[in-house]
């Protein structure tokens, strides 16, 4: 359906093929007020890897009375069998601590993330530490992870501004980006947790990463579009060397409707802009909007994803499976 749509016009100094780290399962899902049926969720994970991706972040295994929605991580991750194996597709999930270890590795998972912060406030508010107790409470974790030869993501909240601190400098960000990487972290992801990031601040961030050994190979970025600047700051960061970009199939996570609205980047807009680039995904544009159809009408609301709006209005573009 989607075929010729968008044009390709391969752009210069642009990597060939992205990897896109699907986030919605879980940062998407983690967000939504209703408790979605396990059944549903493993169905919307087969669907994503149906559509072409082969990083799904799965789950949490945090404690059940932290997070309601993914408190069925233990009857989740079964379903998924087979998506690894057979099919290749990395199923990593949210571990906070040895605790939600020990629960994810007894249930076969490979690839696990911890959950940082690069301000104090929201280190506080979302770990009840400070940014150093974090890193310590990860460190363990980390190790043990690693010693198992399981592949670790880190991610770094509040890069680039922060709800009760405003922006965040550059040098803050790097200090703690660098530590997570100290500790063993194989990838990090540097989120702009409230969307206010800008392309040149972007590209400050990057560089003062490389400025300190960090390469760009092991970068991933997860932004937001609450201000619309998710893609602008995806291409600053693709012209920068990332390869590695996070997404949310329809936008979950990112309610327009709700107060709390984070606004994820979604996935189709993503795949689409990456598309007229010329740019590989292994992405079906078309199966991927169908699947966000599908969960949006189990969720009873729209995508936000502009693309998946565009899309399933146009008749001649129907999504299909
Ligand atoms: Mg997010």
């Amino acid at each position: 359906m989607t075929e010729g749509l968008p044009m390709a016009v391969p752009a210069r100094g642009l990597p060939a093929r992205v990897r896109i780290h699907e986030v919605g399962a879980r940062d998407g899902l983690q967000n939504e007020k209703g408790v979605v049926p396990t059944e549903v969720k493993a169905e919307f994970i087969h669907r994503l890897a149906g559509a072409g991706l082969t990083t799904i972040e799965a789950t949490s295994f945090v404690h059940p009375s932290w997070v309601p929605q993914l408190a069925d991580a233990e009857q989740l991750f079964p379903l998924l069998g087979g998506l690894a194996e057979t099919e290749g597709v990395a199923l990593p999930v949210l571990v906070p601590n040895e605790r939600g270890l020990d629960r994810a590795v007894a249930l076969g998972a490979r690839r696990i993330a911890v959950f940082g912060s690069a301000t104090e406030s929201f280190a506080r508010a979302n770990l009840n530490r400070t940014v150093d107790e974090s890193l310590a409470m990860f460190a363990p974790v980390v190790a043990k992870a690693r010693a198992d030869g399981i592949h670790v993501r880190g991610y770094l909240s509040m890069c680039f501004g922060d709800p009760w601190e405003g922006p965040v400098p550059v040098g803050q960000a790097v200090r703690v980006a660098k530590a997570l990487l100290d500790l063993g972290c194989d990838e990090l992801s540097l989120g702009d947790t409230i969307g206010v990031a800008t392309p040149g601040h972007v590209r400050a961030l990057l560089a003062g990463l490389n400025e300190r050994g960090v390469p760009t190979d092991v970068l991933g970025v997860h932004f937001h579009d609450t201000y619309g600047q998710a893609l602008s700051n995806t291409l600053a960061a693709l012209q920068h060397g990332v390869t590695t970009v996070d997404a949310s199939a329809g936008g979950l996570g990112g309610c327009p409707y709700a107060k709390s609205a984070t606004g994820n980047l979604a996935t189709e807009d993503l795949v689409w802009m990456l598309q007229g680039l010329g740019i590989e995904t292994g992405v079906d544009l078309g199966r991927l909007t169908a699947t966000s159809v599908w969960l949006a009408e189990r969720l009873g609301r729209p995508s936000p994803s502009r693309t998946v709006r565009a899309l399933s209005a146009n008749p001649a573009q129907s999504p299909k499976e």
